[in-house]
């Protein structure tokens, strides 16, 4: 094992932490105010203009599209300004992932926020020309966004076996109707394009069909948002959060038409694309968890050493210097479990380290809420309050303990993979 960053992995990394630390962080504060206050003024979707501003510092320092991978990057990394020209391994962007995940902004300015980078990779390793250059390369350039929509509201879908929307050939066109919801990233105003995941065939069809096997019902096709017959019905708040600009939306798409040409792969390929897309994936989710926990414990320690009650720092009473303790040892312990994952993965690729993303999916979300958690106990009232962001943070990750799929099927998955070992069946 070599967890170990290249020498352009660890330059990379302290460059995003000082672009965090000099250029957003002090900007950051002033941004959420005028987002609440544009919340009760004006319209929280249209973006403030600081973002615009801190995609081009990003992009001029090379600080940007950082998540695009090694072996697939290819001319993209040159052409849109990742410094050094190539993409980096999982284990070379783990760093710096974690160093985005306790800015509110960084991820979304440098080009490497979920789900934009995951559709993005689909489209790197399975798109056409003629789909990279229509959709791959403003995305890149950051002009446009991008959803993923998957999950839908009447079926179970953490069994994704059970998704009911339909993406049905006819001619030279593909026929999509369905509902979604949690679709992220359809409350921007740039957001142009959807990959919508859906049965090639009526249900009816695809039953008497034995040939075809559950994992080879779906398909996944590109759907751009203005298409006729698509309607964003409404934006959900996550525990009351809308998680502006971006946004989780529940969508409807009644016969809606699109070209041929803007299936991903081919007829009956979803859960090969989808199986690529979320590997990485959720090594970047879980190295920006660990951003956060960290962020939470240095806000923890600072809080308990500067208030005092009873006498005493915070930190030195009831319990809170073992709590401190404990949240930097699961921390440590969180974030070689995740190198662990992207070292296998990078080395063998999603086959080689299925168990082990399915544990980080698992373990990093915990050991983020309680971390965050202590820190919101610690600053008492104010933990709670959007005077710090902490109340946000513990949101986030505990969305992560189902986007992506909830804890159970992931812990499914390893106990399938360690139970193999001695002979069970599925
Ligand atoms: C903030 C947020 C953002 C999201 N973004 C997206 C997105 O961009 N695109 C998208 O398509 N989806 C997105 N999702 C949806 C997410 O992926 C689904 O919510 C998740 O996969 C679970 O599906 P479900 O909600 O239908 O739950 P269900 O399938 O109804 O499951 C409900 C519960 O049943 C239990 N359960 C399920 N399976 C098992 C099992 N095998 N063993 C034991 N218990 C089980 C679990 O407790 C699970 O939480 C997002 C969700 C959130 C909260």
């Amino acid at each position: 094992m070599d967890f170990a960053p290249s020498p352009r992995a660890a330059d990379l990394t302290e460059r995003t932490r000082a672009f965090i630390r000099d250029v957003v962080e002090p900007v950051e504060g002033e941004y959420l105010r005028d987002l609440a206050e544009q919340r009760r003024t004006g319209d929280p979707w249209r973006p403030l203009p600081v973002i615009e501003e801190l995609k081009a510092e990003a992009r001029a320092r090379g600080l940007w599209n950082l998540w695009l991978p090694k072996e697939h990057a290819g001319e993209y990394a040159a052409r849109f300004g990742t410094d050094g020209g190539e993409g980096l391994t999982n284990v070379d962007y783990a760093p710096i992932a974690e160093a985005t995940g306790g800015s509110h902004l960084a991820p979304l300015v440098m080009n490497c926020n979920a789900p934009d980078t995951g559709n993005m990779e689909v489209l790197l390793r399975y798109g056409t020309d003629e789909q990279k250059a229509q959709w791959l390369e403003p995305l890149l350039a950051g002009e446009i966004r991008s959803a993923f929509t998957m999950t839908e509201p009447d079926v179970a879908s953490s069994d994704a076996t059970n998704m009911a929307a339909t993406a049905v050939v006819h001619g030279d066109e593909v026929v999509v109707n369905g509902r979604k919801w949690w679709s992220t990233g359809v409350g921007h105003p740039d957001c142009r394009i959807a990959v919508f995941m859906g049965l090639r065939d009526t249900p009816e069809n695809l039953e008497a069909d034995p040939g075809i096997d559950r994992h080879h019902r779906h398909t996944m096709v590109l759907v751009p948002l203005d298409s006729p017959g698509v309607k964003i019905e409404r934006l959900l708040p996550t525990m009351g959060m809308y998680d502006e600009p971006i946004g989780h939306g529940e969508v409807s798409f009644t016969d809606v038409r699109v070209p041929v040409g803007n299936i991903l792969s081919g007829p009956g390929e979803a859960f090969a694309i989808a199986q690529g897309r979320l590997g990485p994936g959720r090594i970047h989710h879980c190295m920006r968890l660990i951003g956060l926990a960290e962020m939470a414990l240095e806000r923890a320690c600072r809080r308990g050493l500067d208030r005092v009650a009873f006498g005493k720092p915070l930190a030195n009473l009831g319990g809170n210097r073992e709590r401190i303790a404990d949240a930097r040892i699961a921390i440590e312990q969180a974030r070689l479990l995740v190198l662990h994952a992207a070292w296998k993965l990078d080395v063998g690729g999603p086959l080689n380290a299925l168990s082990e993303v399915s544990q980080i999916k698992v373990a990093v979300p915990r050991m983020a809420l309680e971390v965050i958690d202590f820190a919101m106990q610690i600053h008492g009232g104010g933990g709670l309050s959007d005077d710090h962001p902490l109340a946000g943070a513990w949101t986030n990750a505990r969305a992560l303990r189902l986007a992506d799929g909830p804890d159970e099927v992931h812990q499914g998955v390893v106990a399938r993979l360690e139970l193999g070992k001695y002979g069970a069946k599925r």
